[in-house]
């Protein structure tokens, strides 16, 4: 089965009725972008870029994180690449940060050493090659941080005379979701982080077993995912979805029905998910 879906990759991923939707893949390394492009994506919804730094003993310079992602935006020329900052989290805690307590993690931390952000954002900028980049924000609350972002962003880009990339926010808090209508005004894009927002709305631990992608279908988390959606598109905004939840091909007609219409997964994903989304039947009550 798995060869005879490999062999459907040229196939668009369109819905029994029509409706185009765009797969992307999630990337940690060189190889995952390789392996992403050729089962079908068509670029990268998510670079986790913390995942080389969970041993660092400081914050990443320069220097490191341009030898890090070097290749995997090298594997993406040409394609979009969606580059996240560093994501340091309880599950993902390099020893330099043990024993700081944040509530939102990375992002506050990051925020607190701002030339930890400014020397990741030279990086990227330098980094980027023939990519469409496009950089995405983790664990963001408030319209304030993002601005911050921004703030960063636009001086490492107006130092090498490049245009600034779009900048999207994670929405995977309770607080994002409660403030997504700024935070859409705010993005350039929205992506949704299912992993970490299905874990926070139902009161579980990342760890949990009983945490798996299906439980996005329980109605606190759908109605936080339909709200997300909605926002998106009153402010005329991309929405993805990057958590495992996309990566699932019996959630896809959930994820459609609820209008998600870019999914970011692992490479493994594309050919079985593609496969749901082409027996899929939006019907004409799907929102558009
Ligand atoms: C998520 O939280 O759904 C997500 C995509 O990010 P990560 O799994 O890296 O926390
Ligand atoms: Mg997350």
């Amino acid at each position: 089965r798995r060869q005879e879906l490999a062999a459907r990759r040229d196939l668009p991923a369109v819905t029994r009725d029509g409706v185009p939707v765009t797969l992307l893949v999630n990337v940690s390394t060189a190889a995952d972008a390789v392996a992403g492009l050729a089962a079908g994506a068509s670029g990268a919804g998510l670079v986790r870029t913390e995942v080389p730094f969970l041993s660092a003993r400081a914050w990443p310079t320069r220097a490191e994180h341009a030898a890090a992602l070097r290749p995997v935006l090298a594997a993406l020329s040409g394609h979009p690449a969606t580059v996240r900052t560093l994501d340091f989290a309880p599950d993902k805690l390099p020893p330099f940060l043990w024993g700081t307590s944040s509530r939102h993690r990375g992002l506050e931390l990051m925020l607190a050493a701002p030339h930890s952000l400014a020397d990741q954002f030279a990086a990227i900028l330098d980094e980027a090659d023939g990519a469409r980049l496009r950089i995405m924000i983790p664990m963001v609350t408030t319209v304030a941080q993002l601005d911050r972002c921004r703030e960063l962003l636009s001086a490492a880009a107006a130092e090498r005379g490049v245009p600034v990339p779009p900048l999207g926010a994670m929405i995977e808090l309770p607080e994002a979701v409660a403030a997504v209508d700024e935070l859409a005004g705010a993005a350039d894009f929205l992506s949704l982080g299912s992993n970490d927002l299905t874990a926070a709305l139902l009161g579980l631990d990342r760890r949990d077993p009983a945490l798996t992608p299906g439980r996005i279908a329980d109605p606190a988390v759908l109605a936080a995912v339909v709200s997300v959606v909605r926002a998106a598109r009153r402010h005329e905004r991309d929405v993805s979805v990057c958590g495992d939840a996309a990566g699932d091909p019996a959630l896809v007609p959930l994820l459609l029905g609820a209008g998600c219409r870019i999914l970011s997964m692992a490479p493994t994903a594309l050919d079985e998910v593609r496969a749901a989304v082409r027996d899929t039947t939006l019907g004409t009550s799907a929102p558009e």
